[in-house]
């Protein structure tokens, strides 16, 4: 029997007529001759609801508990999935992630995938079975105890289990109908595309367009997962959604395929750092052991202002999110105190967002990033910091003209036409 993975998320099973509309497709599915593996987020809300009963309870919370209580929003929708299908007469039954079982490490709250037998799901297909709802964003330790994947990680699961059980498409059922040019809410003429590349779509999950949990793009580009992404909410065929999948299904690309942004970014510059070797590893060692998530990074080449002074110094620059910035002085405090790296002062930026366009058709063409700033200073918008890597280039500029460079850029780069 083809395969298919169905994976539906919050909002898709929001409250029991959602599930109907979601076991429909699954009906659909199941009658076009798939044996199905659905993967069911938990109700939209309810795991929010869940972290905040678990941090009330307890401020440095036991994790494994953590895990215990949080992952059960997704029994709930995988059981009453289950049911809803049976009263349609489709053959089904809940899964748990122990009970496939679903083997993860024992990092709790952030547990990756060991392996995922197929024996037991497969028996049970065998046995007439056409549908495994499986419990999303949950696994379980060597030790027993119920872990989860980190928050989003349902899409994960969906795309783990296409891979074990070698699934025609794996697809990602959610509010959006697919994966856009660049976010619609704000510039107006976004498009919705037919297909995107993995690397262009891991490179817009991690720079902020939530469409998908990032590890979850990973995984498909290792093990070439076809995904798929649409909407729950409309009537959709074969055809319907975006595709992502590998580089060479996608005949013509544009030379870049989509911008992102990111509103919650800060700016830090450590100025005059002692210049020598070790310097960069003590500051960005110091932040990473304070569980800081550094971005860009630029160090520069800082004038010598008092020619009697041997030593080099250089300005290191480098962002982080907004609300790590508290967390991230309080590690430079730490690691000046205890003389790892000397410095003559801090400068925080915190009104920045970054900006950046994607795209795999940037390895073969010059002159991207010319046309890029040239657009962003037509506008008059101002770069502050400049990274790029193959099939990205990044920006960070002044928070409030995020919208401006998006909609621009979007312009330059032809966004809105097939
Ligand atoms: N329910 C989990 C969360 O909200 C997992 C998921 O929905 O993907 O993060
Ligand atoms: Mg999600």
């Amino acid at each position: 029997m083809p395969l298919l993975v169905m994976k539906f998320g919050g909002t898709s099973v929001a409250d029991l007529s959602r599930i109907e509309n979601a076991a429909k497709k699954v009906q659909q599915e199941v009658e076009r001759g798939y044996d199905v593996i659905v993967i069911v987020s938990a109700m939209s809300g309810k795991t929010n609801e869940m972290v905040g009963w678990v941090e009330s309870t307890s401020k440095l919370y036991d994790a494994r508990e953590y895990d215990a209580v949080v992952s059960s929003g997704e029994n709930v929708t995988a059981g009453l999935m289950a049911l809803r299908l049976q009263e349609m007469g489709v053959p089904a039954r809940s899964w748990q992630g122990w009970q496939v079982p679903i083997n993860t490490t024992s990092v709790h709250g952030s547990a990756r995938f060991i392996d995922i037998p197929r024996a037991n799901i497969e028996a049970k297909f065998a046995e007439g079975f056409k549908v495994a709802v499986v419990a999303g964003f949950q696994g379980v330790s060597a030790e027993g105890r119920i872990t989860t994947l980190g928050r989003g990680g349902s899409d994960t699961t969906a795309v783990a289990f296409a891979a074990a059980f070698g699934a025609e498409r794996c697809d990602i059922y959610t509010d959006v109908d697919g994966v856009y040019t660049t976010d619609p809410r704000i510039c107006r003429k976004a498009r919705k595309m037919e297909k995107i590349a993995f690397e262009e779509m891991l490179e817009l999950a991690s720079l902020g367009a939530k469409v998908l949990q990032t590890r979850s793009v990973e995984l498909a580009m290792r093990y070439k997962v076809r995904l798929r992404v649409l909407s729950s909410f409309e009537d959709t065929d074969e055809t319907s959604g975006t595709l992502v999948c590998d580089e060479d299904e996608i005949m013509e690309s544009k030379v870049v395929s989509g911008v992102a942004y990111s509103r919650d970014e800060a700016k830090m510059t450590l100025l005059k750092v002692e210049d020598r070797p070790g310097v960069a590893a003590a500051i960005f060692g110091s932040l990473a052991d304070a569980g800081v998530n550094v971005d860009m990074i630029v160090q520069n080449i800082s004038e010598q202002d008092d020619p009697s002074d041997k030593r080099a110094h250089t300005d290191m620059t480098f962002s982080l999110p907004t609300n790590q910035v508290d967390r991230a002085k309080q590690a430079i405090d730490e690691a000046t105190a205890a003389g790892k790296f000397v410095y003559s002062s801090l400068v925080t930026d915190t009104d920045v967002a970054k900006v950046s366009v994607v795209g795999i058709g940037m390895r073969s063409q010059v002159g991207v990033a010319a046309k890029m700033f040239a657009a962003l200073a037509a506008e008059n918008v101002n770069i502050k910091v400049i990274t790029t890597s193959e099939i990205k280039i990044s920006v960070l500029i002044d928070r409030k003209y995020m919208e401006l460079a998006v909609q621009a850029l979007h312009d330059t780069f032809e966004l809105d036409q097939a």
